[in-house]
């Protein structure tokens, strides 16, 4: 039996199988060293094969923070004014505070075991916590990096890192304030950083490493060209247009919109992930659906953080790409993210199966489908059930009350909006099978640990 690390070639049988023209009927896929070595539709089970209903591509998660996990519900109580963004970042602030690398990785841990548990098995983390308490430096710059990238080796999932560059308070290059002096890099020492991630991630099977300006409010336009050699073939992701006062502060000293700023200034294409891209003017949504970069939507974050509705219509019939993402961690469910998706234009809009791709198609198989394209661009790999491509595999029991007697799309549609993550049974990761009846096999671990560290943090 061969699991990630190699060994024998072995296979799973899927009754019922999301490959990439659709749903497929009595599917051998075979495994070899983690990869999908083959794809073989209308196959008869083999005596003793490992046989299961139902299986999808595994989601990625193009957008996480993961220690934010260890803060999630605790913004939920009403302050004096007027809650918003601001006020929740505060509180995220303090918790930063007190972290340490051992934190932080069994934080991350809890995180991405939950989120295999979720159905997503690949994170691009956006990692901004680099510096010790105070913001004073780690002998190894990538420290934190390291302690992410063991989350993920712990947890199994796919990595994709994101080391954050983060310089400014404000636009205009304002100074940071001191609740920000553990983000705080200048373009050498970030330099330093992505090399010091690099040599952590040649650990893991198949982690990529990116770039991530943090915010135009972050980063200087010195530095998002400095950036540039630094950031080839690479995915490159930024937090963008995501509250109302940062278009109006970017407004302010530019006398441009962000994403128009970004779109006029910065060469941006298909590498690109505009994180959030929430609010926009009709020319700024077409240009970037024109420009190739990818919408880095994570509806139950927006929607906690009260950021505001993409305008994913316009986006769409411009021929825009997008993926979701689990962002601050507050729930960690990738069939919520899509449903949300759908169901935050359903109540504006007062339609239905606004993103299913023209009349007759299912929403739940366009949705999971275009996540699953965008997500992984954004992340740097390919997504799918596919020769050639790591055995991500995500399977759902058909015995959940709301997928019985379902075929096809309507698998898909159930799974998305009757089901949710209850209905996930086993996740494969790089041919590993991590969950078994919706549980991590690590969870114990994990829990005990994460409760451990956050009995000192909360306390
Ligand atoms: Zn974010």
């Amino acid at each position: 039996m061969s699991d990630g690390s190699g060994g024998a070639p072995r296979s799973l049988f899927f009754e019922h199988c999301l490959l990439a023209d659709g749903w497929a009927r009595n599917v051998r896929v075979r495994l070899e060293n983690g990869l999908i070595a083959a794809v073989e539709p209308g196959a008869e089970p083999l005596a003793g094969e490992e046989r299961h209903a139902c299986a999808l591509p595994g989601m990625p998660n193009l957008h996480s923070h993961a220690f934010q996990r260890g803060m999630a519900g605790l913004a939920e109580r009403r302050g004096p004014s007027n809650d918003s963004f601001w006020t929740w970042r505060e509180i995220m602030y303090r918790f930063v505070d007190r972290m340490s690398p051992d934190d932080v990785r069994a934080i991350a841990a809890m995180a991405y075991v939950e989120m295999l548990e979720g159905g997503f098995t690949r994170v691009g983390e956006f990692h901004y916590l680099h510096h010790d308490l105070g913001g004073r430096p780690f002998a190894d710059p990538a420290e934190m990096s390291g302690a992410v990238l063991g989350a993920a080796a712990e947890a199994g999932i796919g990595m994709t890192l994101l080391p954050v560059l983060y310089t400014y308070a404000g636009f205009g290059a304002q100074p940071p304030q001191p609740g920000q002096a553990r983000f705080i890099n200048d373009i050498d020492g970030y330099a330093r950083l992505l090399e010091g991630a690099e040599a952590h991630a040649r650990g893991l099977p198949d982690a990529v490493v990116g770039v991530a300006p943090h915010s135009l409010r972050a980063v200087s336009p010195e530095q998002l060209r400095a950036l540039a050699p630094l950031a080839k073939g690479r995915p490159v992701h930024i937090h963008i247009a995501e509250q109302v006062k940062e278009v109006e502060d970017c407004l302010t000293w530019s006398g441009q919109r962000p994403v128009e700023w970004l779109l006029d200034n910065a060469e941006v294409d298909g590498r690109w992930c505009l994180v959030h891209a929430t609010h926009m003017t009709d020319a700024e949504t077409l240009g970037m659906a024109r420009s190739g970069a990818i919408a880095g939507l994570c509806p139950i974050t927006e929607a906690n953080l009260g950021d505001g509705l993409f305008p994913v219509e316009a986006f769409l019939q411009a021929g825009g790409r997008y993926g979701v993402g689990s962002d601050s961690n507050v729930l960690i469910d990738a069939s919520e993210e899509l449903r949300l998706l759908e169901y935050g234009q359903r109540l504006t809009r007062r339609a239905r199966n606004v993103m299913a791709r023209g009349s007759g198609r299912s929403t739940g198989a366009d949705l999971y489908a275009e996540a699953l394209e965008g997500g992984a661009a954004a992340l740097g790999v390919e997504g799918g059930i596919r020769v050639g491509l790591p055995a991500d595999i995500v399977s759902l029991g058909l015995d959940h009350p709301a997928l019985v007697h379902r075929e096809g799309d309507a698998i898909t549609d159930s799974f998305v909006f009757a089901a949710g993550r209850s209905a996930i049974d086993c996740v494969w990761r790089h041919g590993d099978k991590l969950v078994s009846g919706g549980r991590h096999r690590s969870r114990d671990r994990a829990v005990r640990d994460y409760t451990r560290v956050l009995e000192r943090l909360i306390a």
